[in-house]
């Protein structure tokens, strides 16, 4: 009999693929195209648990006006939601852009075991690039990190919106 994958406990399942992370990130691709549908910078996430995605969310930090409204901090919410528990363990979050220092500190509060994202970003990046903080002995969580997947796409949707923006006149 074969089992739905969110059924099989954590510890049977084999370690995750290549396969199944290329899959979170287009998930988290299309979230990013909403975001920009709904005119804000493309940036998604989703997060996923033995296999399935139990949240998903695009950036907000325009239509809310909110500066924390980041994909990563929205994802992290509903996923913790949705467990009942703050603990995001046994979690994968993919997110189309390097983590900044705010979600890179989340994603380690929270206890996330594994980050996926796709393009590094050389003005805010806290997981590889200015500091890296998913990685620091001196945090009582370490998070494993697997970077670049899919990053010329994540990149492209990033440098045509802006792009796009430049054009229409808005800074
Ligand atoms: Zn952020």
């Amino acid at each position: 009999m074969k089992l739905p994958l969110a059924w099989i406990p954590l510890r049977e399942m084999a370690k995750p693929s290549a396969e199944h992370y290329d899959e979170l990130m287009q998930a988290a691709l299309a979230q990013a195209r909403l975001a920009q549908q709904a005119g804000d910078v493309p940036i998604g996430a989703v997060i996923a648990r033995g296999g399935k995605i139990i949240a998903a969310a695009h950036n907000r930090r325009t239509i809310d006006a909110d500066p924390t409204a980041h994909a990563e901090m929205l994802a992290i919410q509903a996923a913790a939601k949705a467990l009942g528990d703050w603990r995001l363990e046994g979690c994968t979050l993919a997110v189309t852009l390097e983590p900044c220092c705010m979600c890179a500190g989340a994603i380690v509060l929270a206890r996330i075991e594994t980050l996926v994202y796709g393009a590094a970003d050389p003005k805010a990046g806290a997981v590889d690039t200015l500091y890296r903080l998913c990685s620091d002995e001196r945090l009582n969580h370490r998070v494993e990190v697997i970077s670049g997947v899919r990053a010329d796409e994540c990149a492209r949707l990033l440098s045509d919106f802006f792009a796009a923006q430049r054009d229409a006149g808005k800074k």
